[in-house]
């Protein structure tokens, strides 16, 4: 991993950690639980911690999260747990993410917890995309007895987390260790295995699954109308990330990932993938990153915290403005381009374009599958009775593929309902097979 790239935020000590979790005031309804879009059960494990008790802590942790070294790093705290503690008032909320870290980090380290694993009696599931939806779903039906094998289409299983977020944020090898867990308890991961119409939903089904989870993303990045905007120098902030990422391996060089030092690079767009592609330019070495957002601060998707880590990095901003026009130079790179803020037209020297404007879902699958239906922007439809069935019976979906993209943490949410879900609908086939 290369130095630059390593991770920003500090880690607690144990005794700053105990400390820390000794300021909870328990309260009787807690707003931190509330806030939290997968309930976590916030007082009761850092009542554990503030005792010593790591083991208790994480497993209460785990009783509703998969993956809680990861929601440590990348959750929107200050809009959920931490935003709704008792103490936020006061400007002291309990810091919960850097705990949850800490119980995360502190139980894959010593490798305490252990977990009673059901034997897998209840039925097969098969989980299409290992982002965290798919960890979600997997993570909490092998604990419930379900045979679970996941496919991946990448080499490497995490999807977002993986080739999304940027090393400095949430490390590679920390979402490595959160899948070992999830792998720990049962769970198959098939790597290179693109369900599509090589792998279709009827040959799965074929080999014995009794309900598949399509928890594959958006994977297919929107464009902008630019003029001049098909030129090579401009390219997808996602695309550019799993690069990133791939440099960050070992699996691709720094002139590889077509950012380096001394570029000059903007990027559009305001969300968190926004930030990650500006603050990862910087670290590749480009002299100047600019993000250019149509509209103002207030409506900006990104987290307050990665915008203002962003500023104090050197990002610079410009609102309200639009790209209107790109001029293109020499092999990849660009001349610079055009843009326009209340009215008036400004040329900028530039290298490289990133976009970063959403993406949508990819159709292989629904493509190359008889009967689920999608709507007019290429989202899965689900139905709310059994919840996240799509109207191919059997086949489930969840997380982004079902709606605009999220958090990592609401695609948990999503998906663990859809797990409850899965649970039934499984239960139910085997009860009618039974009585044949
Ligand atoms: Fe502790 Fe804050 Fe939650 Fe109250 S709201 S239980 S003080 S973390």
């Amino acid at each position: 991993m290369n130095e630059e790239f390593k991770e920003v935020a500090e880690s607690y000590t144990l005794p700053e950690a105990i400390r820390e979790a000794q300021r909870c005031l328990h309260c009787k309804v807690p707003g931190c639980k509330k806030g939290c879009p997968i309930s976590n059960d916030i007082p009761d494990w850092i009542s554990e911690l503030a005792h010593g008790n790591f083991g208790n802590a994480i497993h209460i942790i785990h009783n509703r999260s998969n993956l809680p070294a990861v929601c440590g790093r990348v959750c929107a705290h200050e809009r959920q747990c931490e935003g709704n503690c008792v103490l936020a008032k006061k400007g002291e909320a309990i810091h919960i993410g850097k705990l949850e870290r800490f119980v995360a980090d502190f139980d894959s380290e010593a490798g305490w917890s252990h977990e009673n694993i059901p034997e897998k009696t209840r039925g097969r599931v098969a989980v299409i995309g290992s982002g965290p939806a798919g960890l979600t779903i997997a993570g909490d039906l092998a604990r419930k007895g379900f045979d679970v094998e996941i496919f991946e289409m990448g080499v490497e299983p995490g999807g977002v987390l993986t080739f999304g977020i940027p090393e400095y944020r949430l490390p590679k090898e920390v979402v490595k260790r959160e899948i070992r867990k999830i792998e720990k308890l049962g769970v198959k991961i098939h790597l290179r295995a693109t369900v599509g119409p090589n792998l279709t939903i009827d040959q799965i089904f074929e080999k014995g699954f009794d309900a598949i989870f399509m928890g594959t993303g958006t994977s297919r990045p929107k464009t902008l109308p630019i003029e001049g905007g098909k030129h090579p120098g401009v390219r997808q902030a996602i695309w550019f990330l799993r690069r990133v990422s791939l440099y960050n391996s070992g699996m691709m060089t720094k002139e590889e990932v077509m950012v380096g030092d001394g570029d000059r690079i903007a990027v559009v767009g305001c969300g968190n993938t926004a930030m990650d592609a500006a603050r990862s330019a910087l670290r590749m070495g480009a002299s100047e990153v600019t993000v250019i957002y149509h509209r103002d601060i207030s409506r900006m998707a990104a987290l307050r915290s990665e915008y203002d880590e962003a500023v104090a990095e050197g990002v610079k901003f410009l609102w309200n403005t639009n790209v209107v026009k790109v001029n293109g130079g020499e092999g990849l790179r660009l001349k610079s381009i055009v843009t326009e803020t209340d009215g008036v037209q400004t040329e900028m020297p530039l290298d490289r374009l990133m976009l970063a404007v959403g993406s949508s879902p990819a159709s292989r699958i629904v493509d190359s599958t008889e009967g689920i239906e999608v709507d007019d922007k290429g989202y899965v439809l689900t139905r709310e009775t059994p919840y996240g069935m799509t109207t191919r019976k059997g086949v489930f979906a969840g997380g982004d593929v079902t709606k605009r993209p999220a958090t990592v943490v609401h695609a948990m949410q999503d998906a663990k309902r859809v797990a409850e879900s899965i649970e039934k609908y499984v239960d139910a086939i085997k009860l009618i097979e039974a009585i044949g």
